[in-house]
């Protein structure tokens, strides 16, 4: 969703609050689609700072599913954001991005929220998701989910090279 700076722009010292609905449903990223399970509408404040510049805060709740990095079942995520940024719209499309590092979120004189919320969320995206600390994870061999219940597999013979880890694994509990 598109938000008119021309209001916010029009006089100095002017601050707009507003509740954004996202349009986007999911987090699509290099690394998978991730749906959102919930997700609220982006709070912003909008400040003209004067000179061109405006000051952008605000914050986002979601929850998003992300496979746990073990087992793989959906791990329910949820992700706030803070939003702090400010803007110079005397500089070009081109000068922020190099001045900020991330993706242009203001077109011409309008705010995408969308762009805006996807580039908080790259930067928060978990290093890590596990369903539980102690997550057994799946059996390699036949995708039992071990959180579940055992397999019936020999993972000793799995291969030798593997049985020779599992040994040193054993021995040093
Ligand atoms: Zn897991
Ligand atoms: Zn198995």
């Amino acid at each position: 969703m598109l938000i008119h700076l021309n209001e916010v722009l029009s006089c100095e010292e002017k601050t707009v609050a507003k509740n954004v609905d996202l349009e986007m449903n999911s987090f699509d990223s290099g690394l998978g689609s991730f749906p959102f399970l919930e997700k609220e509408p982006a709070a912003l404040t909008i400040t003209n700072l004067g000179d061109d510049k405006l000051k952008i805060t605000g914050s986002v709740r979601l929850t998003a599913a992300i496979p746990c990095d073990r087992c793989l079942e959906e791990v329910s995520t949820p992700l706030e954001l803070v939003i702090s940024k400010e803007v110079d719209m005397k500089q070009t499309a081109e000068g922020r991005i190099k001045d900020l590092d991330e993706t242009d979120f203001v077109i011409g004189y309008n705010l995408d929220v969308d762009k805006l919320v996807y580039g908080e969320i790259l930067v928060n995206w978990p290093m890590k998701t596990l369903c539980r600390e102690d997550c057994k994870g799946i059996c390699r061999k036949c995708g039992t989910n071990l959180n579940h219940g055992s397999c019936s597999c020999d993972t000793v013979e799995l291969d030798p090279r593997m049985a020779v880890i599992a040994e040193i694994f054993k021995n040093s509990n």
